[in-house]
């Protein structure tokens, strides 16, 4: 079964189209957290961020900065937030890799918040830690 984002690139869902190219599209979220809330997706169907070809992420990311800085210029936006999210764990609500552009206004309706909450470091042993993830990281 076809995730949303594949229907809406095929043209069986109708969206608000921003933004489109020979591969990435950008349509704005139908659950806005704030007004020129956008979804920037490629078109070739990944499930996610980690497993998504470099050069496709770069074109994804590309349209992502390129809509953050219409949201500015445009929508008087005062800040932006760029993220995404990986697996149901971490919020990511349809398995086709897309990146939230959410512009950031003073007051007003709706709103996103993300809250760091910092673990006790001494309970880490952060030299170990970096050199796991370190060796982990491929070329
Ligand atoms: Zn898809």
């Amino acid at each position: 079964m076809k995730d949303v984002f594949c229907r809406i690139i095929e043209g069986e869902l109708p969206s608000s189209k921003v933004y489109e190219d020979d591969d990435v599209l950008a349509i704005l979220d139908v659950s806005p957290v704030a007004k020129g809330h956008c979804l920037v997706m490629p078109k070739k169907h990944y499930r996610d961020y980690l497993s998504t070809p470099k050069d496709t992420l770069h074109k994804v990311m590309d349209v992502a900065q390129r809509i953050g800085q219409a949201e500015v210029s445009v929508l008087g936006a005062k800040g932006i937030n760029i993220l995404t999210n990986v697996g149901e764990m971490a919020g990511q609500s349809v398995p086709h890799f897309h990146v939230h552009v959410i512009p950031r206004y003073l007051g007003g309706e709706g709103g996103f918040q993300l809250t760091m909450k910092s673990l006790d470091p001494s309970t880490l042993d952060l030299p170990v830690l970096a050199e796991s993830i370190s060796r982990g990281i491929k070329e």
